[in-house]
């Protein structure tokens, strides 16, 4: 079959892969409709993320159909229509019982195989999905492909910093990043009811987006962001920072934006050893910092409504939708931002 893979820093490409197999009896096959392009891919992409063998494909975001079952799968067949989140988990351990699907015990993210045990990913035709009963998520045929893709993982994200940073109405909020997650993270506080939201980023195309979901955009390359966040907040500073970059200097502007006893919620995947900030400094700002892993499967179910009333608003978000040959270059495209490139959507 054709998929993305990896091959080192900078380095994708389509080429022929292995179809994947029936491996337990647990497994499913999904023939994929459409698979995402998401900025956790750049960490690898970049390097800030290493291990990944060369060879592995791509990709955690992947919505399509069943086309075969092992032995032990019950809630799906051949044909079924599904959504995968970016990681596997088993429904019924300790963490998928509490919600916190992110964290199952038998939980492993799709496109990561490190010497030689993993799992491959969505950026391809076939993906081999093991724990198939509790990880896809079935799919309402009013639901069509485009939408639901970003239910793999963008959507669940958004809607869960939002809930981390305990959204409200009447409060002001910071969104620190605009691109896919944040754009969804705006689009699921506006849902709670935020009012006031500062959408901070510096490409054009993300902010006039942020301000088309409601956001008041401001523009990191002409306005501080830290002076604009405290002329709206009589100098305190926002009661929640929304955080969807996941870098150095996003997580000290988190911190420079928070006002006492406010919450930091951050979603973008950090590297770093430390926190840009002391614990003293925490301590004298009162600081609630919330942080890690979305919990996609125990979301997605509560999100269908969402993404079904809001179809217009996803869809637009995948201002790019490629075949896998243009691999390479969507990458490139999509992390440099150019050609107004949000998101990009691979249609194997
Ligand atoms: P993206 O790269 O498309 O978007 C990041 C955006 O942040 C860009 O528009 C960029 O211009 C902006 N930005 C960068 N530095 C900034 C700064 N200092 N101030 C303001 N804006 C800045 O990526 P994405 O797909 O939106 O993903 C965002 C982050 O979310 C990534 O770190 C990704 O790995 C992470 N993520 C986390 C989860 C989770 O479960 N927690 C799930 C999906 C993605
Ligand atoms: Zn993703």
């Amino acid at each position: 079959m054709k998929a993305i893979t990896y091959h080192g820093v900078h380095d994708v490409r389509c080429e022929e892969a292995a179809d994947p197999s029936l491996r337990h009896p647990g497994d499913a096959i999904v023939e994929v409709a459409l698979a995402g392009l998401c900025g956790s891919d750049l960490h690898v992409y970049h390097g800030r993320e290493t291990g990944l063998d060369v060879g592995t494909v791509m990709g955690h975001e992947f919505v399509g159909r069943v086309v075969a079952t092992g032995t032990d799968v019950q809630a799906f067949a051949a044909g079924d229509r599904v959504a995968c989140p970016f990681s596997t988990c088993c429904g019924r351990c300790y963490y998928c019982e509490l919600g916190l699907s992110a964290r199952c015990t038998e939980g492993h993210l799709f496109g990561w195989v490190q010497d030689g045990a993993g799992l491959h990913g969505g950026q391809a035709r076939l993906v081999r999905v093991p724990l198939a009963d509790a990880t896809l998520c079935r799919l309402p045929e009013d639901l069509a492909d485009d939408a639901a893709l970003l239910l793999c993982d963008v959507l669940p994200t958004g809607h869960h910093c939002a809930s981390l940073a305990g959204v409200t109405p009447g409060a002001c909020y910071a969104l620190i990043g605009c691109g896919p997650v944040g754009l969804m993270t705006l689009l699921a506080a506006r849902e709670m009811g935020a009012e006031r939201l500062l959408a901070i980023d510096t490409i054009d195309a993300r902010l006039a987006f942020a301000a088309r979901l409601g956001g008041t955009p401001v523009d990191a390359r002409r306005t501080d962001p830290i002076s604009a966040v405290r002329a709206a907040t009589g100098g305190r500073g926002a009661d929640a920072v929304l955080e969807a970059v996941g870098s150095p200097a996003a997580g000290r502007l988190a911190f420079e934006l928070v006002r006492p006893g406010g919450t930091i919620a951050a979603v973008g995947v950090h590297h770093e050893a430390s926190f840009p900030f002391s614990p003293a400094q925490a301590y004298d700002r009162n600081l609630t910092y919330r942080i890690g892993r979305c919990p996609a499967r125990s979301l997605m179910e509560e999100l269908i409504p969402l993404a079904r009333r809001r179809r217009d608003d996803l869809v637009a978000v995948l201002t790019h939708r490629l075949p896998l040959a243009d691999g390479a270059q969507a990458y490139r495209r999509f992390d440099e931002k150019r050609d107004g490139c949000i998101k990009v959507a691979f249609a194997p």
